[in-house]
């Protein structure tokens, strides 16, 4: 046994020193050197859902009964997102706490789908591209599905003749995403959706990144393409609150084109001596921070809020863009559609280049396909190193060629 559960309590400053001590060690993501698992958008915004959260603390999403409050934040959210992807009146959906629990009802719907036309199917078989999220696999493992992962054209998205050659019998639902986590590029969902509709397949479209930032990128001038409910054969999407939609984490959503798939994800049971049992989602007791914090956010930000941050975040990602494109020596992996983005260096080795970096302060991380430095969702705390950022690439370039 490694650790001792603690015999005696500790005053309140001695506890919270430690736990300022531990911080200590942590990334300094304010400071905006790691593009990593913080998203931002603005102090304002942080002290809204920070305070929205603590508001409904110990509220529990379980007991919509008692917390009236709550059904109405979570039905305000969840009718706003919709509106934003663009579903019809029949449309419905689920908050979750995390973008891999939306993805894993997205393809419980896929399969009860396929399973009520097909009871006799064993090992349904969904098709994604090589770039989907490895939440597809998780949630596969949970659902008794096997996942098949399809080459990528050479600009990095889903290559849906690749695709196509793996339809067989068993196969139950293709994917997408909008955009992939990877290279930061939009797969071709119309045409991925197109061939969901020709082989009558479920088709799910992960926009955990693009559902909170294409609407109002648009808005704000950038061109995204289209991969909402306004594509013909999209049956699901998932929506991440916690990433784009500055909401605390613990916040996504799955979305559903048609409400008759709410058996998928909510689930009954009286079978025991307490009576009847509902919950939506994966867990029954759940927190009402996230969800509060969400509305909060949406509410103090509005349309016209989420295009603001739209525009900053485009501004600084063209400047982080073009000045990569003018570092010689320097490639952008393929041309992103959103803020996220790999870069790599021609004429030094990759591991050299992470090092320099990590020495110069930036939190770095690769990926392998390719070999590439890898800079996650730009947020408003990386609008104002994004030259610093630049500046250290090309001193540590230089170094690097000089020794
Ligand atoms: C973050 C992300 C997920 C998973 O979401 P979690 O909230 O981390 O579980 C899925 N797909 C994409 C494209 C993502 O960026």
């Amino acid at each position: 046994m490694l650790s001792q559960f603690p015999a005696t309590g500790r005053l309140h400053e001695a506890v919270f020193e430690e736990l300022a001590q531990f911080k200590s060690t942590d990334v300094d993501w304010r400071s905006g050197r790691t593009n990593f698992y913080v998203q931002f958008g603005g102090d304002d915004v942080l002290r809204v859902a920070k305070e929205a959260a603590a508001l409904f603390f110990s509220e529990n999403a379980h007991g919509l009964a008692a917390f009236p409050s709550v059904q109405r934040l979570q039905a305000d959210v969840l009718g706003w997102l919709l509106d934003l992807v663009q579903a019809g009146p029949l449309a419905d959906g689920c908050l979750t706490a995390s973008g891999s629990e939306s993805i894993l009802f997205s393809l419980k719907a896929a399969r009860d789908w396929a399973k009520a036309r097909r009871p006799d199917l064993v090992t349904p078989k969904i098709i994604v591209p090589r770039s989907a999220h490895p939440a597809f696999e998780k949630a596969a493992g949970l659902l008794g599905l096997e996942v098949v992962r399809t080459s990528l054209r050479p600009d990095y998205r889903a290559d849906v003749a690749a695709m196509r050659a793996q339809i067989c019998p068993r196969t139950i639902a293709v994917a997408g995403s909008a955009p992939q986590f990877g290279h930061g590029v939009v797969d071709p969902i119309a045409e991925i959706a197109a061939l969901a509709v020709e082989n009558n397949l479920w088709m799910h479209v992960d926009a955990c990144i693009g559902a909170l930032f294409a609407p109002f990128a648009r808005a704000a001038g950038a061109t995204i393409p289209a991969f909402d409910f306004s594509v013909d054969g999209v049956r699901s999407i998932s929506a991440d609150i916690h990433k784009y939609g500055f909401g605390a984490k613990g916040a996504s959503a799955a979305l559903f084109r048609h409400s008759c798939w709410r058996p998928s994800y909510a689930f009954a049971f009286d079978d025991w001596p307490i009576g009847s049992y509902g919950s939506v989602g994966l867990a029954g007791t759940r927190s009402a921070a996230p969800i509060a914090a969400a509305w909060a956010v949406m509410r103090y930000l509005g349309h016209d809020g989420y295009v603001r941050i739209a525009r900053q975040i485009l501004d600084a990602f063209e400047q982080l863009r073009s000045g990569l494109q003018s570092i010689d020596g320097v490639e952008i992996v393929g041309e992103p559609d959103t803020p996220v983005l790999a870069w790599r260096p021609r004429d030094v080795a990759l591991g050299d280049v992470v090092a320099a970096m990590s020495a110069r302060g930036w939190f770095v991380r690769t990926m392998t396909g390719p070999p590439a430095i890898h800079v996650g969702m730009i947020t408003l705390h990386q609008a104002p190193v994004v030259d610093a950022y630049l500046d250290s690439i090309r001193e540590s370039l230089a170094e690097l060629r000089r020794r």
